[in-house]
């Protein structure tokens, strides 16, 4: 039978608590569990998918093309297991059912209410998870920060869950202790109020994961523990680290694996963790040489901090890749549109070892990154291309080897002449309806690569499979042209024919694709096309 963690927030967001839930999962795992993970978020959005990127940070895909929260994108690096739609549960998708479900008289005629009902819902989806694959943990992030309305219903399922299941569930705490400069100590003050209010809920924390910049010392832990009734040794210090990858080892430091163990009366089953330990050691390895990533993006206007969020996958999948090369990876955005405004921007491309440009919806700033791409393609500076990057890179070839002077993007101009990336059939259909949730060409896709190509050389194997999230394509009407110009089919999805990578020939590495391979990078696996990318960058 399964046992279930509930990883709740406290005194703030933005804390943290998604990659505690996934060291929390990564210790258990070490230690020869069975886990997996899963993300409540409290909106009433069903999903990710039509959420702006400012606001909500990078949508993650998974295999089964659910939209979801970035969240889940660190459980499946820190995890490395691949997720699907049971792990991401939003207020939108419970109510959705349930009330889908009272249409279907799934319950008997009685009057369903807000309470138990909705709670109820959230503990048959995460039985569901753990049913599935038959595991030994659930590690369950609430969304939002206790003491508010919005996860009410969540942190209710969790007290009903523990009802159900004395013995099998346990709560962490995950608060945050600021440091007053003038004064110079570490306040618990917030963090004793946060357990308050969960107690509030009915719910009293079995570990308090106190985050802050430094860690915690005994009379701060001794604290903590009296006035939150927690043993001094669940008091687990969660310090700021230069690496997310590295809280696994600080909780075991902390003993937390053990005390976790030790509550819910089970044993380690096999020991594990040496490839995460060597991963840290490659990380703080001071010998690597720097390689230096710019990546031509957009959202910047809007501060660093969302940015980074929007293209946490993508940062994160050039760390990936850097660190298996023995590199130390520096990465810097430029902004798109300083590069479309100002005439000589452009050729700042020219300090860095490689250049990506990223996937994103919209126009703002695509003539920059054309710019951009046209610069690399010229100047051979190695060329990672992802998504909305592969389909500008196409455009620049139409329009300077091609001589196709507008040639563009229906996205960009519906009525243009020459459409280089257009809709499909059936997306038309769907945006003619307005129906944009779910819709996009999602999920993992099947791809065949080509011989004798940069992709082969990278995937080492004909056919690949990789996640998408877009609605517009390669346009095949001017595929014959294009290849006849020198541009190279990397790799074609043979159910539909549709163009998935595109390379040049001549350049030392310029590739660019369809889909997102940054989703499936993961630090004890990087991503083949990073991992190629990056090392002929370092050359
Ligand atoms: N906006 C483009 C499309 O919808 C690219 C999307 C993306 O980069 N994820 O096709």
């Amino acid at each position: 039978m399964a046992h279930y963690i509930f990883v709740a927030g406290g005194v703030m967001s933005s804390v943290g608590k998604g990659a505690a839930t996934a060291s929390i999962a990564r210790i258990l795992q070490d230690k020869g569990f069975s886990v997996s993970a899963v993300k409540i978020d409290p909106y009433i959005n069903v999903d990710a998918g039509t959420m702006n990127p400012i606001e909500h940070g990078e949508t993650f895909v998974t295999d089964d093309g659910t939209e979801c929260d970035q969240d889940l994108g660190n459980y499946e690096r820190f995890l490395n297991i691949d997720l699907s739609t049971e792990n991401s549960i939003t207020t939108g998708r419970v109510y959705q059912s349930v009330i889908q479900r009272e249409r279907n008289l799934e319950f008997n005629g009685r009057c369903v209410e807000v309470v138990p009902d909705i709670p109820n819902e959230v503990i048959r989806r995460i039985e569901r998870v753990a049913k599935k694959d038959k595991l030994d943990f659930v590690v369950i992030e609430i969304g939002g920060t206790v003491g508010e309305y919005q996860n009410l219903l969540f942190l209710e399922a969790a007290r009903m869950m523990k009802l159900k299941y004395p013995k099998k569930v346990l709560f962490a705490l995950v608060t945050y202790l600021p440091t007053i400069k003038t004064i110079g100590e570490m306040k618990t003050k917030p963090t004793q109020t946060s357990s308050r209010l969960l107690n509030e809920s009915g719910i009293q924390a079995d570990f308090i994961l106190g985050r802050a910049s430094v860690p915690l010392d005994e009379p701060r832990k001794r604290k903590i523990s009296t006035f939150c009734s927690v043993d001094i040794k669940d008091v687990i210090s969660a310090p700021d680290t230069d690496s997310i990858y590295k809280i696994p080892l600080n909780f075991e430091t902390e003993g937390l694996g053990e005390r976790i163990l030790k509550k819910l009366k089970l044993r380690t089953k096999k020991k594990g963790g040496e490839d995460w330990k060597k991963l840290i050691k490659r990380i703080d390895d001071k010998n690597k040489k720097d390689i230096r990533i710019g990546i031509v993006g957009k959202y910047f206007e809007s501060g660093g901090f969302s940015l980074t969020d929007s293209y946490i996958s993508v940062i994160e999948a050039i760390k990936h890749s850097a660190w298996a090369n023995n590199r130390n990876p520096v990465i810097e955005w430029i902004s798109a549109e300083t590069i479309e405004k100002d005439k000589n921007a452009v050729s700042i491309l020219k300090n860095y070892d490689g250049i990506i440009v990223p996937g994103g919806f919209g126009s703002r700033g695509t003539e920059g990154k054309i710019k951009a791409i046209e610069y690399c393609r010229k100047n051979k500076i190695p060329f990672l291309g992802l998504c909305l990057g592969m389909q500008l890179a196409v455009i620049e070839f139409a329009r300077n080897v091609c001589n196709i002077k507008d040639a563009t993007s229906t996205e960009f101009e519906p009525s243009t002449k020459s459409p280089l990336i257009d809709l499909m059939e059936e997306q038309k259909e769907v945006m003619k309806n307005h129906k944009y949730g779910a819709t996009m060409r999602l999920g993992s896709w099947d791809c065949e690569i080509k011989k004798g190509t940069i992709s082969s050389r990278a995937y080492k194997q004909n056919s690949i499979s990789e996640r998408h999230r877009h609605r517009y394509e390669f346009n095949n009407k001017y595929l014959d042209l294009l290849t006849s110009k020198g541009l190279v089919i990397g790799g074609v999805n043979p159910k539909k024919n549709l163009v998935e990578i595109i390379e040049l020939k001549d350049h030392p590495f310029f590739i660019a694709v369809q889909f997102h391979p940054e989703l499936k990078s993961r630090p004890l696996n990087p991503h083949p096309l990073f991992k190629e990318f990056i090392k002929i960058a370092g050359k």
